[in-house]
């Protein structure tokens, strides 16, 4: 692609000025990414019980459900078999292929040391409660933390997800972003329940790894338990709501299906005007759509209001296509579950190893694609030099004014984005200027490569050959009690 400044621009064709349609696209490549990444090939763990069935492959089939397993003892053998004898007969075939839950609890202490000697640096932590019952447990990757300060946007997306096995539970995954587009998880937490303490424990590990900053913003959805915990252990960082959840909620709770795509563009305004002309019209539409707004506090879902450095981050649910990645091992045990997670990062840190490699280009595969798009679109765009990094740059006959030594444009993209927008693009190719300087170094092929240079390791040894100190062998975890009565269950 062709990126060296071109000659003097002409012509005041009508571009189209307004958003670019990528935000929504990005969207979509996102839930993509997520599905796509998860590992196609089956490997065997060597993990305890999950060394029979560890694959986080959409390939894995789930096996029949207790309804189906009642249709299928009735047409094949006549005989009527009960909703939790059905149950009791899938969980028995369950535990046989992927171990016993109950044990997998015992084994915490030792795999949590035995993965932190396969990968140097790797933080983990649990808790069990005043009877030795499991509480919490928490790990982060040492491979991650050590580039997260150098390498990546300082947006970090919390979320929680149930998990299906015997004792439920929930996960808890904290992801940040890579240059190119792609999830990048800092942490996982499993809880006994999504409660205020589980969110409060798990931020509490993350800050022991992650000091809070001012320039540092999580994005969550409205769970009051996230944001709670979010303002006592990170008060100077910023919180923003994710979009597609309150887009839900306007969707689900206010019959808004009509007012939604103005809600996305709203939160997606550059500029002030332009997110008060909308807002100001959603209010005109739906008075209760425009308080249910206003409660969410527009600061946290609005990306003009948003105080932090959030780059475009607010337009997608990273967390949310790790869970999609991980959907099949919620079902598991706790070891094999942990092992699963363990082996998708093995695997996306591979694959983008390999990729990143590839990339001849000075920036990530998916910032050239954008920045090609915006070259195409200020083509037309007419430039006039102010100063040496000042221009006005007329598009559609509307003007901006970039300026190019303070990255900024008046369109507001340039400064909120950290890559030049199609203004900025159209100025410096004015002025015989290559753009990649005004791009951030997080959108580097080299910063991208560096995230993935090291390895994340499975634990190269069998269960029967760990070798753990005395402190270790001796921990304790019984599994929580279950909150629910055998043959009872409903999926
Ligand atoms: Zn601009």
């Amino acid at each position: 692609m062709n990126k060296e400044p071109d000659a003097a621009t002409n012509g005041y064709d009508d571009v189209n000025v307004d958003e670019e349609a990528a935000p929504m696209i990005v969207v979509e490549e996102k839930r993509r990414v997520g599905l796509a990444e998860s590992p196609k090939t089956h490997h065997q763990g060597g993990v305890g019980s999950s060394s029979k069935s560890s694959s986080v492959s959409k390939g894995v089939l789930e096996g029949p459900k207790p309804k189906d397993i009642i249709n299928i003892i009735q047409s094949e053998y006549g005989h009527e078999l009960s909703y939790p004898q059905a149950w009791e007969s899938r969980e028995y075939a369950v535990n046989e292929v992927r171990g016993i839950p109950e044990k997998s609890y015992g084994k915490i202490p030792k795999y949590l040391y035995m993965l932190q000697q396969a990968n140097p640096g790797t933080y983990t932590n649990y808790e069990v409660d005043c009877d030795g019952r499991f509480k919490y447990l928490f790990i982060s990757f040492g491979q991650s933390i050590r580039r997260f300060y150098k390498s990546i946007r300082k947006v970090i997306v919390v979320d929680g997800t149930f998990l299906k096995s015997k004792y439920k539970g929930v996960m808890l995954v904290a992801t940040a972003v890579d240059g190119n587009s792609n999830l990048y998880p800092i942490a996982f937490g499993v809880a006994n329940s999504e409660i205020d303490s589980s969110w409060e424990w798990f931020l509490k590990q993350l800050k022991i790894l992650i000091a809070d900053d001012r320039d540092l913003a999580f994005v969550s959805d409205r769970h009051s338990s996230i944001s709670i915990s979010l303002g006592k252990i990170y008060p100077l960082a910023s919180h923003g709501i994710c979009i597609h959840h309150l887009i839900g909620n306007v969707i689900t709770f206010h019959h808004g299906r009509g007012v939604a795509d103005m809600v996305a563009k709203a939160s997606k305004a550059y500029r002030v005007t332009e997110f008060e002309r909308l807002f100001k019209n959603i209010c005109n539409i739906s008075p209760a759509i425009g308080d249910y707004l206003q409660d969410a506090n527009v600061e946290k879902w609005a990306r003009y209001h948003f105080p932090g450095y959030r780059y475009d981050i607010n337009t997608n649910n990273p967390a949310e296509s790790i869970n999609s990645a991980l959907r099949t091992p919620r079902e598991y045990p706790i070891i094999p579950l942990l092992d699963s997670i363990r082996e998708m990062l093995t695997c996306w840190f591979y694959e983008r190893r390999v990729k990143s490699a590839k990339q001849k280009d000075p920036l990530t595969v998916e910032v050239e694609k954008k920045i090609s798009r915006r070259i195409e679109k200020g083509k037309t765009f007419k430039a006039y030099p102010i100063t040496r990094n000042r221009l006005q740059v007329k598009a559609n006959g509307v003007n901006f004014v970039v300026d190019l030594e303070q990255r900024t444009c008046s369109c507001g993209k340039f400064g909120i984005g950290k890559l030049p927008c199609r203004h900025a693009i159209r100025g410096a190719y004015a002025i015989g200027r290559c753009i990649y300087p005004y791009a951030d170094d997080v959108y580097t092929t080299a910063t991208w490569r560096s995230l993935y240079e090291e390895t994340i390791n499975p634990i190269g040894v069998p269960e029967e050959e760990w070798r753990v100190p005395e402190v270790v062998e001796s921990a304790k975890v019984l599994p929580p009690e279950t909150r629910r009565q055998p043959g009872r269950r409903r999926k």
